[in-house]
């Protein structure tokens, strides 16, 4: 009896002095913002996050653009499992035959144009922009290259030379020289690429710009352009792949092929994992002068690949992004008000424009209140953005749009 009483008065102590994980959140993360969401999560399922005291959110940002087939997926997890059993890390990047890589590679492969047959495993969007840019550079023999104004590519520093915004660049002076920025859908600013430039690199739909846009022919002319100069184009489907615009990639929408595509966030089915995918023989300008021109030690991780395998193939399967539009057509039914300015979107990756950030603030703050997770742009922080996971039903749309408009209705 003593020893039960001593025991309790113990535990409570531990729990009285025992810091929470919002504290550490704050005490022991790096953080890069003074304003995090700070949310903690318990568990998830499909669309939903809960957190510890068992609140439900609607998710509709899947961890920006990550979580298509929503949380929790049972064939994701069991390929997890399985491949967790099997084996974990055995080997640096490229050199042993892991099977979860291999059938991956073949799969992503079988998405895509015959020529897009090389897949180069990384870990993270960023890093695939890096190891496409070194392999444009390498097959070209060029530095010099194009982006696009409001683009976004990564937080590396050759991702980082990319992006358009000068404010989150200059304190990181010098990055990679000789980028040059052009309007995305200005056919007459084509003409500046030329035999010098290695790559143009274009996100075929605009994400952290807030979901922009350019005609048909832009990107036709485009290609037309880089071909006759033997420029490569980099399409950027980080954000716009696995299914998140309505068709697997986004080009197929735009009637042009990339020479290297890259591709992460989805893909790894909540895992991480990037990949640059090129033509055997732009690819295997790696192989030389220098041998190894480009390396990782967990790029294609074999659970990460396990799970992108299992996403990928239950997106193939269920054809479930293919409802993409007609979800986003349904969102843009119902999110009618006064305060909303336009709604931008292909599939589901839609931006609701506002007049200023200070009102999107107040709605996103709100919305957490009432159980829907949403967020701004990083180059566009006047509009929501909306990138629910693909599987969202037509009830849970009509849900989560009664409870923006109301919150709308309170900001
Ligand atoms: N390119 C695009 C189009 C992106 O949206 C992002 C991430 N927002 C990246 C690259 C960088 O990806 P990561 O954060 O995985 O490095």
């Amino acid at each position: 009896m003593q020893f039960c009483f001593e025991s309790s008065i113990l535990l409570i102590c531990f729990a009285m002095t025992q810091i929470s994980n919002r504290q550490l959140f704050f005490s022991n993360l790096g953080q890069t913002s003074g304003f995090p969401m700070g949310l903690e999560i318990e568990r998830t399922e499909g669309i939903y996050l809960y957190g510890p005291d068992g609140k439900k959110y609607i998710d509709l940002i899947s961890g920006i653009a990550v979580s298509s087939l929503g949380h929790q997926h049972p064939r994701i997890i069991k390929a997890v499992e399985d491949q967790v059993k099997r084996h974990m890390h055995v080997m640096v990047y490229g050199e042993f035959v892991q099977s979860p890589q291999v059938q991956l590679a073949k799969a992503l492969a079988d998405t895509l144009p015959e020529k897009l047959s090389r897949v180069f495993f990384v870990n993270s969007g960023s890093e695939a922009i890096e190891g496409a840019m070194k392999l444009a550079k390498r097959f070209t023999g060029r530095y010099k290259f194009i982006a696009f104004r409001n683009a976004y590519h990564g937080a590396t520093h050759g991702a980082l030379s990319l992006n358009y915004d000068e404010h989150f660049k200059q304190a990181f002076m010098p990055l990679l020289p000789g980028i040059d920025f052009l309007d995305l859908g200005n056919i007459s600013q084509l003409e500046v690429i030329d035999e010098t430039i290695a790559a143009v690199v274009i996100e075929p739909v605009q994400g952290e710009a807030g979901v922009r846009i350019a005609e048909k022919t832009f990107y036709q002319k485009l290609q037309q352009k880089c071909i006759e100069t033997g420029t490569l184009l980099i399409a950027d489907e980080i954000q716009t792949g696995f299914g998140r615009t309505g068709t697997f990639w986004a080009f197929e929408q735009f009637g042009f092929v990339p020479d290297i595509l890259t591709t992460a966030k989805a893909m790894g089915g909540g895992m991480p994992l990037g990949a640059f995918i090129s033509s055997e023989e732009i690819m295997k300008s790696l192989q030389t002068n220098p041998v190894l021109g480009h390396i990782t030690t967990f790029g294609g991780h074999p659970v990460s690949c396990a799970a992108s395998l299992a996403a990928l193939n239950e997106l193939q399967e269920s054809g479930i992004y293919k409802l993409a539009s007609k979800k986003a057509d349904l969102f843009k039914s119902l999110l009618v008000h006064e305060k909303i300015r336009e709604i931008r979107n292909l599939g589901l990756m839609m931006a609701v424009q506002f007049d200023s950030f200070e009102i999107v603030e107040k709605i996103i703050n709100k919305s957490m209140e009432a159980g829907i997770i949403t967020d701004w742009f990083l180059h566009c922080d006047s509009a929501i953005r909306i990138a629910p996971p693909l599987i969202i039903t037509e009830e849970q749309i009509k849900e989560s749009c009664r409870i923006l408009l109301s919150v709308l209705d309170e900001c």
